[in-house]
């Protein structure tokens, strides 16, 4: 499969691009990065213009779910991605601290673990990771050693997750997990992510993919309009509840409502 099908497409899932949408930009408009890269790909664009057309995405899925010819184009971008885009530093693994069969993936300054702790009553393990567990550089060659080494860490563990991002990757390393909003009762769940699924304004708020990396107005200005279109102030996963603060919005997820109800 090449670029060939969408960059000859009239646009069809231009609106269902979250990035398309929220820049307003031509450029980000599923069609029109697949015709650079097509004729990148024939020597004919710097590799500048290719790496720029490449990261206005957010890898969000939703250009393939609403194509007509079911088209995997986030995956040739992702693997285009791997090719002509440097990667992304990645944070050494952390050690998981604690005992219990609960581990909870804290991806943010937050207690995560402390807080689900006390809403169980049981003891829970702490695991740390400052990117997510390394999501941006899924396709990257030698990710496969890390699922590995994560799978290992895991073990039997019982894990709970607030970010898409390490959604994810534990998808990709084959590992179970839940939501926290699954594990506790009666949070509120709020708006979707794209990792996530269910309702949102915008198939992504601007968080995810190398859109906020490389292009951090176009993500903050895809996260207004998403502040914009929505009626929720909770979202499910805390890389959207990051970002969307970052754009100027006063938004929670379940971890705010439990550390509010738990925590003295
Ligand atoms: S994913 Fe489908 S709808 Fe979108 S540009 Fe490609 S062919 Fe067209
Ligand atoms: S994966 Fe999402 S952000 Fe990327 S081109 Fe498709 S719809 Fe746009």
């Amino acid at each position: 499969m090449s670029f060939t099908t969408c960059a000859l497409c009239p646009r069809l899932c231009r609106s269902a691009c979250p990035v398309a949408t929220g820049s307003g930009r031509e450029a980000a408009v599923p069609a029109v990065i697949a015709g650079t890269m097509l004729d990148a790909e024939r020597g004919n664009v710097p590799a500048a213009l290719a790496r720029e057309a490449l990261t206005l995405c957010t890898d969000c899925g939703a250009c393939q779910e609403h194509c007509h010819l079911h088209v995997p184009l986030p995956q040739l971008l992702r693997e285009a991605r791997a090719e002509r885009v440097p990667r992304p530093a990645l944070e050494p693994l952390q050690p998981i601290h604690g005992t219990g069969d609960w581990i909870a993936i804290e991806s943010d300054d937050r207690p995560f673990a402390e807080a689900l702790s006390k809403a169980l009553g049981k003891d829970v393990r702490k695991w740390r990771t400052s990117d997510h567990l390394g999501v941006e550089t899924l396709a990257y060659p030698g990710f496969e050693e890390r699922l590995e080494r994560i799978r290992g860490r895991i073990g039997n563990g019982r894990v709970v997750v607030v970010s898409g991002g390490v959604a994810r990757v534990l998808e990709k390393a084959g590992v179970g997990y839940q939501w926290l909003h699954e594990v506790v009762r009666d949070l509120p769940g709020g708006d979707g992510s794209c990792a996530l699924g269910g309702n949102r304004p915008l198939a992504c708020c601007g968080a995810a993919g190398p859109l906020a990396a490389f292009h951090p107005d176009d993500a903050e200005r895809t996260g207004r309009v998403w502040l914009d279109r929505s009626e929720e102030w909770v979202v499910r996963d805390a890389r959207c509840r990051s970002h969307l603060n970052r754009c100027g919005g006063t938004v929670q997820d379940p971890l705010d409502a439990l550390i509010a109800r738990v925590m003295p």
